[in-house]
């Protein structure tokens, strides 16, 4: 109903864009039958332009192939994750982070919100007050910490990786998204904190979405390559798979797919 309004009142503003809108859903750049490794259905993927990453949508959940990419690495490489403790920084409300929400027996979301004290639930106690940089939680804490397309918003990324490490149960893992966008090129910072707490831009700003800040979204402060599994090994001492699935029947099918899996070794074979 609220999209259906929202349709309304942009045909209303900017006829013509709605037209070539209109125009896509009719004749959309791809659609096809397929499982959704997220809502296990026979679903349509559909895509209404070319760039997949964000806009390849499940017609039951609405997922998009990151999301769709991490469940199903989730999947193959801890299938008990239903019963694990789970971490997840930044969720959506919706794909990934909605099933892991209701699926997992010990599930905790937390936000950067500085406006709550660290550590402490957020008033609607929707989730926890984090920064992932100096975490509040105890170590050992989860099976599982994950989180979606955040890395590339962080400053101090091996602070974060490192207390990430700290709060992971021996044979626990670290699975999340970021947009590997240099490839076999070097990881590249984009930004900086400087020590009076302003911001020192390395390269032209650029904002990604923030569902926390409407206004004006998250600065990009990396441009991460493959070489991301040494800067994580040297900041925490943990290995990184880079799994890249590809394949259509699971709308898994895009650019920057790629799922990092950081283990935490079992005790003993460290
Ligand atoms: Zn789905």
């Amino acid at each position: 109903m609220g999209r259906q309004f929202r349709r309304m009142k942009t045909a209303i503003r900017n006829p013509r864009a709605a037209m070539v809108r209109a125009f896509r859903e009719v004749r959309p750049v791809y659609r096809g039958r397929g499982t959704c490794p997220i809502c296990e259905s026979e679903v349509t993927f559909k895509a209404t332009h070319a760039w997949y990453r964000d806009g390849l949508f499940c017609s039951r959940c609405r997922s998009i192939p990151r999301e769709r990419a991490l469940m199903q690495v989730i999947q193959d490489w801890y299938p008990d994750w239903n019963r694990s403790s789970v971490h997840e920084s930044s969720p959506e409300d919706r794909a990934a982070s909605a099933r892991l929400a209701s699926e997992c027996v010990d599930y905790c979301a937390s936000q950067y919100d500085p406006s709550t004290p660290w550590g402490e639930m957020d008033p609607t106690n929707q989730w926890r007050s984090e920064d992932l940089e100096h975490q509040t939680f105890a170590d050992e804490r989860f099976d599982l910490v994950i989180t979606q397309d955040v890395f590339e918003h962080i400053f101090d990324i091996d602070s974060a990786f490192s207390e990430i490490a700290r709060t992971l149960k021996p044979g626990g893992a670290h699975i999340f998204t970021t947009p590997l966008v240099n490839g076999r090129g070097l990881t590249e910072q984009c930004a900086r904190r400087q020590e009076d707490g302003t911001i020192e831009h390395l390269r032209e700003p650029e904002y990604h979405r923030n569902p926390m800040d409407r206004n004006e979204g998250s600065l990009v402060t990396w441009h991460y390559g493959y070489d991301i599994v040494d800067r994580i090994r040297d900041a925490c001492g943990l290995d990184t798979t880079i799994v890249l699935l590809d394949d259509v029947s699971r709308g898994l099918s895009a650019d920057y797919l790629e799922v990092m899996v950081t283990r935490k070794p079992v005790r003993g074979t460290a």
